[in-house]
């Protein structure tokens, strides 16, 4: 039986989508074999390739002078990646905004490379908020300026897009196909697959043309947007199944009305959860209320002693996977597009009744 899974990620797949995989799984396109034990140069799998493309293209509106590349080594591969590819253009000064771990383990990479000037941290607040753009400045002659919408570890969600003068660069993992988004204002898009796109193992990464001849002259061939572009991302063999299954998970998106819908769900599912949280005089939500994720819903219970408790019950009631991550405690419900309505339904309810009982 299929329970509710609120899985930071690899998190929750659409049923369909595993559906129609376990029906083809053996025998692909009549082939008499699986999409996995084909050649990525076949004719079958090409056109698995460039569907995924050309859906994805669809799904996010994005403009013809941008590459889309499907990318091995997941987002922190593009931590690496960022600057080998944007530090060769003349400026290895890049800007970041720190808001949480994700761009933590960014700017640490970029620091091996060139000089990163933080622009703006929510460190000073436990990283409970997204700093408001009248909080930093830019550098001059930046290469880039690299922030994360959304911080899956703290819930934390920019509810604005940085305007700046040098290409903007969001790593875009938990939060990207939850809405509508002008690309045409971004540099570089990158997302792991993993949390609302499909199986771990691929990444996405979104490019603006003009910023393919900026890379460092040693950078490494695996590394190169530009080779991968080139290649079509097949420069070396990709992660096959992982694309075929992101590409149904395209399909099924389209299916459901595209991003459109998707942002109006996010908003009912996490609006449910957050009125709940505020309502309530035992669980409580740490982040502030302008930045709050649509994604990822970080929680906590007013006495600590009970977690363990509330995460035995919540898992018999078939509500899976709500432990916080373990750097921060506490609990976080993800609340990605393959989540129904349904399963926050019954998360609210559960938690309305554990607090019933034991608050
Ligand atoms: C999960 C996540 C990552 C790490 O992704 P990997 O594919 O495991 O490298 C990076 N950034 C954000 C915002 C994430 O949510």
């Amino acid at each position: 039986m299929r329970k509710f899974n609120f899985c930071a990620g690899p998190a929750a797949l659409p049923e369909p989508v595993l559906a129609q995989a376990q029906q083809e799984l053996l025998d692909w396109q009549g082939l008499g074999c699986s999409v996995m034990e084909v050649s990525h140069r076949s004719p079958e799998f090409t056109a698995v390739a460039e569907r995924a493309e050309q859906d994805l293209r669809d799904l996010m509106a994005i403009p013809d002078n941008y590459k889309v590349l499907f990318l091995q080594g997941g987002a922190t591969g593009q931590f690496s990646a960022i600057p080998w590819n944007l530090f060769g253009g003349g400026s290895k000064k890049a800007d970041y905004i720190h808001t949480g771990q994700w761009a933590n383990k960014a700017i640490n990479e970029a620091r091996r490379y060139g000089e990163v000037n933080v622009v703006a941290s929510s460190e000073d607040r436990n990283f409970s908020y997204a700093p408001t753009a009248d909080a930093w400045r830019e550098s001059d002659n930046a290469a880039y300026f690299h922030y994360t919408p959304n911080e899956t570890i703290g819930g934390v969600e920019f509810p604005y897009i940085p305007d700046v003068q040098s290409p903007l660069v969001a790593d875009m993992s938990s939060t990207i196909l939850s809405q509508p988004i002008p690309v045409e204002k971004f540099g570089f898009i990158y997302a792991g697959a993993q949390k609302n796109i499909g199986p771990s193992g691929i990444a996405v990464g979104i490019v603006r043309e003009d910023l393919l001849d900026r890379a460092l002259p040693d950078i490494p061939r695996s590394l190169s947007w530009k080779i991968a572009a080139e290649a079509q991302s097949m420069d070396n063999t990709p992660p096959t199944f992982a694309w075929y299954l992101s590409g149904l998970v395209f399909q099924w998106l389209k299916a459901q009305g595209g991003v459109e819908a998707m942002a109006e769900l996010s908003l009912k599912k996490s609006q449910m959860l957050y009125d709940f949280l505020d309502r309530s005089g035992f669980f409580s939500s740490p982040v502030q209320k302008e930045s709050r994720s649509r994604m990822n819903v970080p929680f906590v219970l007013a006495d600590a002693r009970l977690d363990q408790q509330f995460l035995k019950e919540s898992e018999e009631a078939g509500l899976l996977n709500l432990k916080g991550h373990r750097s921060v405690g506490g609990m976080r419900a993800s609340l990605y597009n393959a989540v129904p309505v349904e399963a926050v339904e019954a998360l609210v309810a559960f938690m309305a009744d554990f607090e019933q009982r034991h608050g």
